[in-house]
């Protein structure tokens, strides 16, 4: 028997049905197509994931499916994309496969070249479509914010939805061999369970909502409450996992807040401005590791290499667990841990901590801030990471004073106390310090240092210091300034480095 000519669409991070180029093409080539999302296996057990993602994941492809009057089938697979594939072609002879170009870690990268090899010994195109305002194997950045603004201002990849009812094909209909053979494993139980309290789940419906709920009322006020770990997770767009696992495009975002901005007064366009640069910021980053993603294992700027950090397990379990005896770490760790979110500060300042403070490589922190952010964004996450730790050359190194910080943007303590609540019976003074306690004044709290809440595991002083002196002369050294000049050259667009951080 003859196999069925058919078209693929692979979804990847892009688990929408509109403004979807690569879903949009298949339609037009009106060959019947076959839609598949792929749990890999290598990827469930990468270290930069966690359950977290796999639920989110989960739940973006069941609000796919739930289109009123849809109806049609998304085949969800759980094996190694090339099995899963291998299998795909033994039941059907495949025209097209058509997906985004993904900016992913080295991993998915080595993935991609694997399939685009079988594709290539079978006769299948692979038509990769590219991500939002971001170009494939650019050498510099001239004209890149141009081709930014004219991939975000261009219409969007219309999907004819009723047609995709017409060309979906539903795996297994009549053959379950297939069905058994191309899905592989069963999913796993633990990927359908919904979203512990706190935690954002995963759809396109519901990313919509965030944008309106933010267009309409949470807008206001975006600029004011940027720094503060919990104004900001009312005020920000609260968009990144949407974005990250591709619910909405960047084009429907920016698209949104174009028709919406002249109806608002001028204070909330400026806030909205405000998050729409970001918008740009987003691509900047993925654009820089799609021009150099070694920066998931290196140091930006060579010349950090002589840094001498030897990594800590009792630091790493402390930090991880918010047990480091700094207030405003430990609420930042226990709240990221719970929620999947940290606004930017909080991040920064966690970073910093365990960079600079604790004195570590930034690789293992890198890994785990991954697995629990449920927006992980390889390309924004190891250029922040990077950043934040202070080996990139070319952005201000920042050492972050948690106790400084914690008395600035958390000045009554609400967050602290929320997450670490150890500290309740503490006057809010040494809420920010509890080591400044003398052993009467603990007493006088019923409160224990070292008992009810670690001691701090450094001396702030001493660490503070040893990292500016260390930094800042690699930073002002030859070394870094000659490679600076490359960095410069292919990353940033004129002269200035304007990189955001906040
Ligand atoms: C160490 C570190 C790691 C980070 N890792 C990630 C990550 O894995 N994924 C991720 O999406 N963001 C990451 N960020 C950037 C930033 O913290 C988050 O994007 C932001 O907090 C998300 O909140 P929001 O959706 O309310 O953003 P808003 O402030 O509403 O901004 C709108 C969108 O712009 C983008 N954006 C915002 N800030 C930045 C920024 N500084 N750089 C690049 N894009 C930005 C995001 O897509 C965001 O959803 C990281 C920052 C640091 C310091």
């Amino acid at each position: 028997m003859s196999k069925q000519l058919i078209n693929i669409v692979w979804f990847k991070r892009d688990l929408r049905l509109h403004d979807h180029a690569a879903l949009s093409k298949a339609i037009e080539s009106d060959k019947p197509i076959l839609l598949i999302y792929i749990f890999e296996p290598e990827l469930i057990e990468d270290a930069h994931y966690d359950l977290r993602h796999w639920r989110f994941v989960w739940q973006s492809l069941k609000d796919m499916q739930q289109v009123k009057n849809l109806n049609f089938t998304l085949s969800v697979i759980h094996q190694n994309a090339l099995d899963a594939f291998r299998q795909i072609f033994r039941f059907f002879t495949v025209h097209t496969v058509f997906s985004y170009e993904e900016v992913g870690i080295r991993k998915t990268f080595d993935r991609d070249l694997v399939m685009k090899k079988l594709f290539k010994s079978k006769g299948v195109i692979w038509d990769e479509s590219p991500y939002a305002g971001v170009r494939r194997a650019l050498k510099n950045r001239e004209g890149w914010a141009k081709y930014w603004h004219e991939q975000m201002y261009a219409v969007e990849d219309k999907v004819h939805l009723g047609k995709l009812k017409e060309l979906a094909i539903r795996l297994g209909e009549d053959n379950q061999q297939a069905l058994q053979a191309i899905k592989g494993k069963n999913i796993p139980r633990e990927f359908m369970e919904p979203m512990p309290d706190g935690m954002q789940s995963g759809g396109a419906h519901l990313a919509w909502e965030r944008l309106e709920t933010f267009l309409q009322y949470r807008a206001a006020g975006y600029g004011k409450n940027i720094s503060s770990p919990i104004g900001a997770r009312h005020h920000g767009s609260r968009l990144s996992a949407h974005l990250a696992w591709g619910n909405l495009s960047m084009r429907q975002v920016f698209h949104y807040y174009l028709n919406h901005l002249k109806e608002k007064e001028l204070s909330v366009q400026r806030d909205l401005n405000a998050m729409a640069s970001r918008l740009r910021w987003h691509c900047h980053f993925i654009q820089k590791f799609e021009s150099e993603d070694r920066i998931e294992f290196e140091n930006l700027n060579p010349a950090f290499n002589v840094l001498d950090q030897e990594f800590n397990e009792v630091f790493f379990e402390a930090w991880k667990n918010g047990k480091t005896g700094f207030p405003l770490v430990d609420a930042a760790m226990r709240c990221l841990r719970e929620t999947g979110f940290l606004n930017f500060r909080s991040r920064a300042m966690v970073m910093s901590f365990w960079s600079h403070l604790l004195w570590q490589p930034w690789k293992p922190a890198a890994e785990h801030l991954a697995a629990m952010f449920l927006d992980f964004e390889p390309g924004i996450h190891y250029a922040q990471v990077q950043m934040q730790a202070g080996v990139t050359g070319i952005n201000t190194i920042r050492i972050y004073n948690p106790a400084k910080q914690s008395k600035e943007i958390d000045s009554n303590a609400e967050f602290i106390l929320e997450w670490v609540p150890e500290l309740r019976g503490l006057p809010l003074n040494f809420v920010h310090e509890p080591w400044t306690l003398t052993p009467m004044e603990q007493l006088f709290c019923d409160f224990q240092l070292g008992i009810h809440y670690p001691s701090p595991i450094i001396d702030l002083k001493k660490a503070h210091s040893r990292a500016r002196d260390i930094l800042w002369g690699v930073k002002d050294g030859k070394e870094a300034q000659k490679y600076n000049r490359t960095i410069l050259k292919k990353h940033v667009e004129g002269k200035t480095v304007k990189e955001q951080d906040e």
